[in-house]
């Protein structure tokens, strides 16, 4: 890598299908990314369930090889960039998952897991999706269910990165979906989580995201960043972008995470 700082998590079109049909693509970051000498690690999101049932989907019909060879041919003039993806962890998909992740991990510089929907077309990383879950379950659970699949997720070990290890609070916090008596939402539970982590030896994304959302922290927060720190843990820093004047306006931040961290 040429640089000294990667933003690990940019995603892009068309390989990412949360990102806009005028979004940047590898080389719109590719440029910017030069220009401000920055590492970047194209992350966009696997998705099984829709890889597998939604002919639309951009990984549909084994054309994650497509996007592989795309980023090798940028890799061949730049050296700041990563090929990587977002995989979504599905409980009931493990052997799926394992299975990939044999045929593939080899293949990528850089894998997450992450979890943004555990209950198909109820994802909690966007407001209509929690919207929609809270007609259906009831807060707590909504919370409760999130940390037990993380927990599953991580001692599984399929994955050596996790993405936005508390990302159930994008939405469910005192600026938006203010959390009720009955749930837990302290730090406590996430501190436990980043404990897992080291334990099986996996790293952390310290993701920048929740800064374009009402909840304005990071995933999880500096404060049990800090304190994870301490305890051992390795965080990688993304930006999660969607956007190229969102990515362009993180870079700085980036840049400041990785000094804090360090
Ligand atoms: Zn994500
Ligand atoms: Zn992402």
């Amino acid at each position: 890598m040429r640089f000294k700082f990667t933003d690990y998590h940019v995603h892009t079109r068309p390989w990412s299908v949360d990102v806009a049909k005028d979004g940047p693509t590898f080389e719109d970051y590719i440029k910017v990314a030069e220009k401000h000498q920055i590492n970047i690690c194209f992350l966009d999101h696997y998705e099984l369930h829709y890889v597998e049932n939604d002919k639309t989907n951009p990984f549909h019909n084994g054309r994650v090889n497509d996007y592989l060879e795309e980023i090798d041919i940028y890799k061949e003039t730049y050296d700041f960039i990563l090929s990587g993806l977002e995989i979504e962890y599905y409980e009931d998909k493990e052997i799926h998952l394992i299975e990939f992740m044999d045929d593939y991990r080899r293949e990528f510089d850089f894998i997450g897991g992450s979890i943004h929907e555990w209950i198909i077309g109820y994802p909690i990383t966007t407001k209509k999706g929690v919207t929609k879950l809270l007609e259906k379950i009831p807060m707590k659970k909504i919370i409760d269910d999130y940390f037990g699949i993380m927990i599953k997720m991580i001692n599984s070990q399929i994955f050596r990165n996790v993405c936005h290890i508390d990302t159930v609070f994008r939405y469910i916090n005192n600026n938006e979906f203010v959390p009720k008596e009955d749930c837990d939402v302290s730090d406590n539970r996430i501190l436990d989580l980043g404990r897992l982590c080291i334990k099986n030896k996996i790293k952390v994304e310290l993701n920048l995201s929740g800064l374009r959302f009402p909840i304005n922290r990071t995933f999880p927060s500096m404060d049990v960043m800090k304190k994870l720190r301490k305890e051992g843990i390795e965080f990688f820093v993304g930006s999660d972008s969607h956007s190229l004047d969102y990515f362009k306006e993180k870079i700085p931040k980036v840049i400041e995470a990785y000094k804090l961290l360090t």
